[in-house]
């Protein structure tokens, strides 16, 4: 069984950053890549690398993006290889983040990241020429939907490495396309890059110890005027306000700081953003997280007290997220 050829799959990207003016950025990333990969392989990857060589060759592929599912067809595929795909995307569970619909395979993820993306969309700055970062972007379904609205490059990062196999699956269909998935944290990035004209993070704020050193980092990857979308886990509450869990929240591990909108607003302004505006507030529910046939451990609603759903097991208020956008001067 061949390994992952990691160069193979981020050397354009690393080329391409190089010739814009980024290749400290690049330089940097090939040691975190190579220490990631070389130095200190993840036990999985060979198991998900397998997996994803399984997916058929199929070279009428085309994808539509602007559509709720991440869809691929094909005219050429028949039964032996829709088994052969079937099997490969089943061993890239569990799927969370989607869905995709994977030449007639509807992967109905946990989570229907497309009504967030119905959410945050409509308020924001066209996408159409604009270089984008998508921090903490899962399976980079986002990542696809910013291209499908125009974006000149996208660039998502996340630290887990089935999420890369899982972007790579739909990529490896489209050819040489500026959307790339780079296994690194926020924290990874070199200070000031300065460059994106979007940058997002949703769904990552709250698993942040230091949120507001998060906001210096989102602002540090902006150009001057460039636009922050942040989407981020939110309790009701007065200006200042922020909930604390004593442990888990949601039976989730991680989750430090969850401000009321009006706290959110002032951590923008003092962290030195303008103009930040919160643009949708809603609750999560146990329709948009759930578990799937592709994802089949315990979701949302074994997360909430079954006497009294509006809260978490642990007795906080339910999930309910905002969007808030804001630019740097
Ligand atoms: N942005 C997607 C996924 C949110 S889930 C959405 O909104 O639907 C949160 C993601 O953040 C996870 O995939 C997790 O791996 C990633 N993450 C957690 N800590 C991070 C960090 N320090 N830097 C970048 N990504 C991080």
């Amino acid at each position: 069984m061949s390994t992952f050829n990691w160069q193979h799959c981020f050397t354009p990207l690393l080329e391409n950053l190089a010739a814009s003016g980024l290749e400290d950025w690049a330089d940097l990333l090939r040691r975190q890549l190579t220490w990631r990969f070389d130095d200190n392989p993840h036990g999985d990857v060979r198991r998900w690398h397998k997996a994803w060589s399984q997916l058929p060759e199929l070279d009428d592929a085309s994808v539509d993006l602007n559509r709720s599912a991440i869809s691929l067809r094909s005219d050429s595929i028949d039964v032996p290889r829709q088994e052969q795909l079937e099997a490969g995307l089943r061993g890239l569970m569990p799927w969370r983040k989607g869905p995709f619909d994977f030449f007639g395979t509807h992967i109905d993820t946990e989570w229907r990241s497309d009504w967030k993306w119905e959410r945050v969309a409509p308020h924001l700055s066209d996408l159409a020429g604009r270089r984008i970062l998508d921090v903490g972007c899962g399976s980079g379904y986002h990542c696809w939907r910013m291209y499908g609205a125009g974006a000149r490059r996208v660039i998502g990062i996340d630290p887990g490495l089935l999420f890369l196999f899982q972007f790579l699956s739909v990529k490896r269909y489209l050819g040489e396309v500026p959307v790339d998935l780079l296994p690194v944290r926020a924290e990874d990035l070199p200070p000031k890059l300065e460059t994106f004209d979007t940058t997002f993070s949703m769904g990552v704020l709250y698993h942040r110890r230091s949120p507001l050193d998060h906001l210096l980092e989102l602002k540090d990857t902006l150009r001057r005027g460039g636009e922050l979308v942040l989407e981020t886990l939110v309790v009701d509450g007065p200006e200042g306000f922020s909930l604390m869990p004593e442990d888990r929240y949601g039976q989730m591990r991680n989750v430090w700081f969850l401000p009321s909108c009006d706290t959110l607003l002032r951590w923008l302004h003092r962290t030195g953003y303008r103009n930040a505006r919160v643009v949708d507030v809603t609750v999560t529910t146990t329709e948009e997280q759930r578990a799937t046939d592709w994802m089949r451990f315990q979701s949302l609603k074994d997360f909430l007290d079954p006497e009294d759903p509006t809260r978490t097991i642990e007795g906080y208020p339910g999930p309910k997220r905002a969007t808030v956008i804001a630019e740097k001067p």
